[in-house]
């Protein structure tokens, strides 16, 4: 790498993603592959915002709202806040990224888990700061090791609820308590990308804490139950004046029209919701029952992802299901050699996925 880089990028590891469809097929000489790597919609696009983002094309001339004001009104309908608690970003990767860049100083200390989702660990690095990581505790967020690492010097807090790749949950009130020790000087992240999938009832979303929190910010998208990963669009709850912050160091043009326009439809699909519930649900139960008739270990997710721990090594299953046309996510990247994460497809891609796994074990 050049010298002219900063230092801190010398310490930047690239996120690794699902393998593409496309790559898969021309590696493998395969007519057709099935995709349960990225946690992406199987049920496709919501329709409603399909529509709407046709219709949005034809305007492609013509620069996106900069402040995406049809969209933050229609989310402050949906949650009982004012359109000023809300950021819009070009996926909640960037609103990671724009907390990073509007709340971090050099040197300054981030915590967050050891397995979880890469792209807190990114935005860390870039900008500079340290980082303490909390291994889990029975594959889940250790909210205490969160409270006893915490100090007056912590800046940020990312927490991943339901965890990726784990599919875990930790309580709401587990969550009010560490804002309740935090210092008002640490900024709290809670990611919630899979919060719509989440069955049981301890999980509330922390965008209820936001009136009582100034530090708390709420992470939520639209890639996955509303299907629109490739729109990107995902957003951010959180008061007024933390917002205000992102809002400084956000590009003038951050999330593009169609993005925007589709992303306002989807929220009106309360049916596509409900059926992409649904199929989550039956799969989610087929796959307990196929996975525990073959002796595997698994945990019972609260997302649209299942973590199975192989108990060997993770890439040759990987690379044997690929062969079979099957793309799942090994998780070594998250520090998981052992362990896969399987998204829940519909019921032939899942039904074929178990029959692949079966000849392979
Ligand atoms: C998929 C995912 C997101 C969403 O990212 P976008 O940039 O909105 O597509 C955020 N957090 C986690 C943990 C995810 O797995």
């Amino acid at each position: 790498m050049s010298q002219l880089a900063r230092d801190c990028l010398k310490n930047l590891s690239k996120y690794i993603p699902g393998k593409q469809e496309e790559d898969v097929k021309e590696e493998f000489g395969l007519s057709s592959v099935i995709k349960l790597a990225s946690n992406e919609n199987p049920l496709g696009p919501s329709p409603r915002a399909l529509r709407a983002a046709k219709k949005a094309l034809k305007e492609s001339s013509k620069y996106p709202d900069q402040h995406h004001v049809p969209l933050r009104s229609a989310l402050a309908v949906k949650f009982g806040l004012s359109p000023d608690n809300f950021v819009v970003g070009n996926g909640s990767d960037e609103i990671m990224l724009l907390i990073a860049q509007a709340f971090l100083s050099s040197g300054q200390e981030v915590i967050l888990s050891r397995n979880t989702f890469s792209v807190y660990e990114f935005v860390a690095k870039l900008m500079d700061g340290r980082l303490l990581h909390v291994d889990l505790k029975d594959h889940a967020c250790d909210i205490d090791g969160f409270i006893e690492k915490i100090n007056p010097k912590t800046k940020l807090v990312f927490l991943c609820n339901p965890n990726n790749p784990t599919g875990t949950i930790v309580a709401t009130g587990k969550i009010e308590n560490l804002l309740s020790k935090a210092s008002k000087d640490t900024v709290v992240v809670v990611d919630e990308a899979y919060g719509d999938y989440c069955e049981r009832e301890e999980f509330t979303s922390a965008a209820t804490l936001i009136g009582k929190y100034d530090n708390l910010i709420v992470l939520k998208t639209f890639s996955k139950i509303y299907g629109l990963a490739a729109l990107r669009v995902g957003y951010g709850v959180a008061s007024r004046k933390l917002i205000e912050c992102l809002n400084l160091v956000k590009m003038p043009f951050n999330v593009n029209r169609t993005g925007q326009i589709a992303a306002l439809a989807a929220l009106d699909d309360a049916e596509f919701v409900k059926k992409s519930i649904k199929n989550n649900s039956l799969g989610k139960k087929y796959l307990y029952k196929e996975l525990s008739k073959l002796g595997l270990s698994f945990l019972k997710t609260q997302a649209n992802f299942i973590y199975i721990d192989l108990k060997r090594s993770a890439e040759e299953v990987f690379v044997k299901l690929m062969q079979r046309g099957i793309i799942i996510r090994p998780l070594n990247s998250f520090g998981l050699p052992m362990a896969i994460r399987v998204t829940i497809g519909k019921p032939f891609q899942n039904k074929e996925f178990i029959k692949s796994l079966k000849e392979i074990l």
